[in-house]
């Protein structure tokens, strides 16, 4: 199972790494389905994925997935996705998607490259960061995020509303100017091709969250994108989904609100063995900071995954 966000133009990419890293040019995408057909792997959709991992059968298989919504992926993604006529998952976040919530990854790197330092308060303490330099500005960017993703569900908006409130810019001007509306979700969703899941609402560290704030993040999100598309919402992807987001409580409770499935952000390869774990299903992500001729081949070989767990195969919690 591939990860990605964002599909952009050749020069549409971001000048900060953890930005860039979720950022696919569209002759990239293109290369990635010629690389698909010509190693013979079958494309299939996230419906298909759990009797695939039952019931293992002929040839690889591989499946595209997309997470948070953005407009790119209706305009830039879907014509190549057609080309090819292969089948691809786009996970919302429907609080992002209404335009209430934050992309605060690309609010923050607004913020880091509109001025020469930058100074807030937060918690009782004044931070200042000096960005004259690219490598200012990426460390700062690093430090800040961190700073949000280990955010509650209400200090993150807080935190958020605070720095953009000091860099003097409107918080949610990213979200909408680059996530699509529930219209374009509903265009997207008209194609055969494509299935909606889940991303849950705002787009926070679950496991920053109470049980029933994150039981209320993942099946409050579930129950408005199939009111908006009127179909089930099965599948269902973490925020960030790293070990530092999500674990067992997050897995249970995914399988509790009804997904058949659940993809986290582990980087590795699916073995039938993850039919047992269908709610902690590893994904390779797909970096801009890469060379997908490169990344690709590696990601197939299981290279990357076997060398970062010590080649385990089954990667769950
Ligand atoms: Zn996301």
């Amino acid at each position: 199972m591939l990860c990605l966000h964002r599909v952009v133009p050749r020069d549409g990419f971001s000048s900060i790494a953890e930005n860039r890293s979720i950022e696919l040019g569209v002759a990239d995408l293109r290369w990635m389905l010629e690389w698909t057909r010509s190693r013979g792997l079958d494309a299939i959709p996230m419906d298909e994925v759990p009797a695939r991992l039952e019931k293992p059968r002929g040839r690889k298989f591989v499946c595209f997935t997309f997470d948070d919504g953005y407009r790119d992926n209706l305009r830039l993604a879907l014509p190549v996705f057609r080309e090819f006529g292969v089948p691809f998952t786009v996970h919302v976040a429907t609080r992002l998607t209404e335009g209430v919530a934050s992309l605060w990854w690309y609010a923050l790197e607004r913020i880091v490259k509109g001025c020469d330092r930058f100074e807030f308060e937060w918690a009782g303490s004044r931070k200042a960061y000096d960005l004259d330099t690219p490598a200012r500005r990426e460390a700062a960017f690093v430090e800040m995020a961190r700073l949000i993703r280990a955010q509650g569900r209400q200090t993150r908006d807080e935190l958020v509303a605070c720095l953009c409130g000091a860099a003097g810019i409107d918080p949610l001007e990213q979200a909408r100017g680059l996530v699509m509306t529930w219209d374009e979700v509903r265009e997207l969703a008209g194609d055969p091709l494509v299935t909606i899941g889940a991303h849950t609402a705002g787009h926070h560290t679950l496991n920053r969250l109470s049980e029933n704030e994150a039981r209320d993040e993942l099946l409050g999100a579930k129950r408005e994108i199939e009111a908006q598309l009127g179909r089930e919402v099965k599948h269902l992807a973490y925020p960030f989904g790293g070990a530092s987001a999500v674990g067992p409580r997050e897995f249970r409770l995914a399988a509790e609100c009804g997904f058949a499935t659940a993809a986290t952000t582990r980087c590795a390869n699916l073995f039938s063995a993850h039919a047992q774990h269908r709610h902690a299903l590893p994904r390779l992500t797909v970096s801009g900071n890469h060379d997908v001729r490169v990344l690709l081949p590696r990601l197939e070989s299981g290279l990357i995954a076997a060398r970062a767990f010590g080649g385990r195969r089954v990667i769950t919690a």
